[in-house]
């Protein structure tokens, strides 16, 4: 599913730099875990996603039905995010929390400024409470 995910991607790498700068440790791309996150942070024991809003089928202004082959679009999407639900189900299950960054907070007229992302990134990945499994960043 390589087309799903782009790797590498520059909002996604000064995301990674600025943690890195924080101090977060992490592992790339570990596809022996559900879903193959694209940063794994094993001390803070934190998985992050990086979604791109049409792959995922992300209800916002960067997600368009294609005109055509519609129908096998959105059945593909609607996979997607199926499999999508799966791999966190999983994923918490075994005790990981799970940041999902959305493609639409990185980029376009609606992103999110990168360090007030990383601030509150930050917060979360730290705080001692962890009664909050799920970080949600989207634009804004
Ligand atoms: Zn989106």
């Amino acid at each position: 599913m390589r087309a799903v995910r782009p790797k590498d991607t520059d909002p996604e790498l000064k995301i990674r730099r600025l943690l890195f700068a924080r101090g977060f440790r992490y592992r790339l791309h570990v596809s022996s875990m559900p879903g193959s996150p694209d940063l794994v942070l094993p001390k803070h024991r934190v998985v992050v996603f990086v979604h791109g809003c049409f792959w995922h089928g992300h209800g916002c202004h960067l997600f368009k039905v294609p005109a055509t082959r519609t129908d096998f679009w959105l059945k593909k999407i609607q996979g997607n995010r199926e499999r999508d639900r799966r791999h966190e189900t999983k994923l918490l299950a075994d005790g990981w929390r799970i940041l999902t960054i959305w493609e639409c907070a990185l980029k376009g007229k609606h992103k999110m400024p990168l360090r007030e992302m990383v601030d509150k990134i930050e917060n979360w990945i730290v705080t001692q409470d962890r009664t909050v499994p799920q970080l949600i960043i989207r634009h804004v």
